[in-house]
């Protein structure tokens, strides 16, 4: 019995000693890769565990050292403001009558935070949010680039607010990775036409049907690890932690930076709990069972 037991702890400490090198090695190179191909990597290296793992066995956030070892973007939603949602009606802002603002103290607080840490995984500034419409977006991001000097920033943006000005000085204050989505064709020409110097993407999209896809849907079966919520950290515009992107409606939500520190919300837990079980495929949250994705 004590001999099964270290087997299990060799076991567990190895598989998380890989997980970490993953992300140690990609750390180390000059360019920092997508969250999609360090998701995939770790995915992968979950799947062939065969490793059963219980709730609390395992101590996913080291004592000391790199909290964020799990974690590759944190994203911030700054607020519940898009300048399109009025006339998109499956957009979860449609919905939404009371602006929410995340207050700039919150921000600042966490991005010095992970520049106590060193982190150098992606900072984001979109979720369900126009990130553009945010006159604090500039601060932040020169922000994030003094206490993270190594961090990816990024944000998704509709682009009806971009041009070769806003972009030019975006990449100068620390602007690393853009996306975005234009609405229409004549937008998509427009932003077409921009000079971006930095790694980005525009994609010509229309408003979709997606409000309810995974909340509305039948039980997916699918049982893939998930890494969600350590892999992407999204900080919601009421200052709590989302499980992830897909639960607009915040039904799950954890802690608040308007009294604890982010890495007192990332040792709850109950948080711990919930990735240790969706990252072996136990899809036990109603929303996890009608989910088709792995974050
Ligand atoms: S299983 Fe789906 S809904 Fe659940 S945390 Fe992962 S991505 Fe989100």
């Amino acid at each position: 019995m004590k001999n099964d037991k270290n087997v299990l702890r060799t076991s567990i400490h190895n598989f998380f000693n890989e997980i970490i090198n993953i992300f140690n090695n990609h750390s180390k190179s000059d360019k920092i890769p997508s969250p999609e191909k360090l998701l995939f990597e770790k995915r992968d290296k979950t799947s062939s565990s065969n490793i059963e793992l219980n709730s609390f066995d395992v101590q996913i956030i080291p004592e000391n050292g790199d909290i964020f070892n799990l974690t590759t973007r944190i994203t911030f939603e700054l607020s519940n403001i898009c300048n399109y949602s009025l006339f998109h009606k499956k957009c979860p802002l449609f919905l939404e009558n009371e602006k929410i603002i995340l207050p700039s103290k919150i921000v600042y607080a966490v991005l010095d935070e992970l520049g106590r840490y060193n982190y150098k995984g992606q900072i984001a500034y979109h979720n369900y949010n126009e990130p553009l419409i945010d006159p604090r977006l500039f601060k932040f991001i020169e922000h994030s680039k003094i206490k993270c000097p190594d961090s990816e920033i990024y944000f998704s943006t509709n682009g009806f607010y971009l041009n070769q000005i806003m972009v030019d000085e975006l990449i100068e204050i620390g602007l690393n990775r853009l996306h975005i989505s234009a609405y229409s064709k004549n937008e998509y020409k427009r932003l077409k036409r921009i000079n971006i110097r930095i790694p980005h993407s525009v994609e010509l999209v229309s408003l979709d049907e997606r409000l309810n896809k995974v909340c509305n849907s039948s039980n997916s079966n699918n049982k893939n690890p998930c890494l969600a919520p350590f892999n992407e950290i999204i900080i919601n515009r009421d200052a709590k932690i989302s499980l992830c992107c897909l639960d607009w409606q915040r039904r799950y939500s954890f802690g608040d930076l308007h009294n604890q520190t982010l890495e007192e919300i990332m040792r709850d837990g109950n948080l711990i709990n919930i990735y240790n079980r969706l990252s072996r495929g136990d899809r036990f949250l109603d929303i996890c069972k009608r989910c088709d994705w792995s974050r």
